[in-house]
């Protein structure tokens, strides 16, 4: 048999079915070419890989982030230990480039994007001559990809995603998308977006997110300060982007009603009403919106001034509910300014502003933010290791071993941080808040819906995630297996197979 390519997606946790689709498999299998075939994908949030489908000269690519980087590295071993040409990428692979070769049995390490390289890496790895890093830079929007949809397993995905733009202007200290992403933003044209929507809502799926960065990367506050310089080269600029923001909403407003879409979002779209307006027409019901925290002294801690905090944000996530876009709101504990009062008071406040759905994580310097930097140089840049490795390398200490928090708090011991935190996802979960919140919705199956896709959320992202108990951890994931089955069926819709790219008309382009 000839040679083929798999592309994994690691995971340590398989629930069986998955809410969204990981964008990067598909994308990375259209750009793997016909040459060798239909590449084989592998989504561990799925299911394990099975070892003995991959066989000596075959190409194994594995994408990784911080969090699935150990995994992803024991899968390597094992793929070259089969025979297999080994290649990472993803963000963690081009923040360390090393790490993969040392610990994952690599051959090869793709850095940035790779929407344009990983034909060539592919092509190499099969000619026996790979090279130890590819630079896949970072691509122009007019270059990304569709996904090869015709590739997904039945029955296993809640909602697809689609990616319109890559990049985001801000740099909040928590987070690395705008170091490895670019501060740039990297639109994609309409015509591509609207083209795979349109396939995907063939396939039957109703829900789609909108797997962006940061779907409103340009503020009033952006386009205030480019109209104080002389030179109106930037403006024209954000203008530009701006004007393809509400060409793409026009256009995504012709699809389907059913069609339920859900993004990210800064919380400065708020103060933008004719955006919130186009959102709604273009039937984007959801969003993620990072609020952090609920005290001006939290956001200052995270370089994230420009939200707001107490009841002037109680009142600006209301507007995104008063347009019919519905919050995921974000919060992260164990800042420095934390106090006891602070884990209730996030709850009530996500009350106050009508969140639909809540996280709450827990502050964790990831490698390539500001946080990791200021956390690793600190105490002398000696921290204790567990189990011999360094704690600055906390991804390459087993799950089981590795602690939840690291950043020392002035105030609070990092188990009671751990076990408030825990606390928060009970109270904003617990079946009286979440009944009271399905009113959202108006008959009885979709009041049901509701609560039940509250309860799955809650297993898969809190207990697992939070929880020190293992036995604990097994039981959410079981739990989360059976119910997550039940709920695949609700999001889906009707087929449409004859479903066509609506045309354009010059009133729909206004
Ligand atoms: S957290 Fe969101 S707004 Fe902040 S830099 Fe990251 S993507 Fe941008």
């Amino acid at each position: 048999m000839s040679a083929r390519v798999h592309l994994i997606n690691p995971s340590n946790t398989s629930f069986g079915v998955a809410v969204i689709t990981p964008r990067w498999l598909y994308v990375l299998a259209a750009a793997t070419g016909h040459r060798w075939g239909d590449p084989h994908l592998v989504d561990e949030t799925l299911e394990r890989t099975n070892f003995d489908a991959i066989a000596a000269g075959d190409v194994v690519g594995i994408g990784i982030h911080t969090g699935n980087a150990l995994r992803g590295y024991e899968i390597g071993r094992e793929a070259r230990a089969r025979g297999a040409w080994v290649v990472f990428g993803g963000i963690h692979a081009t923040l360390f480039p090393d790490e993969p070769h040392s610990h994952g049995g690599a051959h090869a390490v793709v850095k940035g994007d790779g929407d344009r390289v990983w034909e060539l890496v592919v092509a190499d790895c099969m000619a026996g001559a790979p090279a130890r890093i590819y630079e896949g830079g970072k691509v122009g929007g007019d270059q990304f990809l569709p996904a090869r949809w015709d590739l997904l397993p039945p029955d296993s995905y809640m909602w697809a995603s689609v990616q319109t733009v890559r990049g985001c202007p801000k740099h909040c200290s928590f987070c690395s998308v705008w170091r490895t992403d670019g501060q740039q933003p990297r639109q994609r044209g309409v015509d591509a977006v609207i083209s795979e929507i349109v396939e995907l809502r063939r396939r039957g799926f109703r829900f789609i997110a909108l797997a962006d960065d940061n779907f409103y990367p340009v503020t009033f506050d952006d386009l205030a300060q480019a109209r104080r310089r002389s030179d109106q080269t930037r403006m024209h600029e954000l203008e530009a982007l701006r004007a393809e923001r509400f060409e793409l909403m026009e256009r995504l407003a012709l699809l389907p009603e059913d069609l339920v879409f859900y993004t990210q979002i800064t919380m400065e779209a708020a103060e933008d009403e004719e955006f919130l307006r186009a959102m709604r027409r273009a039937h984007i019901r959801g969003a993620l919106v990072g609020v952090e925290a609920v005290t001006e002294a939290g956001l200052k801690d995270i370089y994230k001034g420009f939200n707001l905090a107490g009841d002037a944000l109680v009142a600006r996530l209301r507007t995104f509910r008063k347009h019919g876009v519905h919050v995921l709101g974000s919060f992260i504990f164990g800042l420095p300014s934390d106090r006891i009062d602070t884990f209730a008071a996030t709850v009530d406040l996500a009350d106050r502003a009508d969140l639909t759905f809540a996280q709450f994580v827990l502050l964790t310097p990831f490698p390539g933010t500001i946080d990791f930097e200021k956390w690793a140089a600190g105490e002398g840049g000696q921290h204790p290791p567990v189990d011999g490795v360094p704690l600055t390398q906390h991804w390459l200490i087993p799950e089981s071993r590795r602690p939840k928090l690291y950043v020392t708090h002035p105030t609070m011991s990092l188990e009671e941080i751990r076990v408030r935190t825990q606390g928060a996802w009970d109270d904003f979960y617990s079946w009286r808040r979440i009944w009271s919140r399905s009113s959202v919705v108006t008959s009885i199956r979709a009041r049901l819906a509701f609560v039940l896709v509250s309860k799955l959320y809650r297993q898969m992202y809190a207990n697992t995630g939070i929880a020190t108990d293992s036995a604990r951890v097994q039981r959410s994931a079981r739990w989360a297996r059976i119910t997550g089955k039940a709920c695949r069926r609700l999001f889906l819709g009707k087929p449409m197979p004859d479903l066509q790219v609506p045309a354009v008309t010059t009133t729909a382009m206004v």
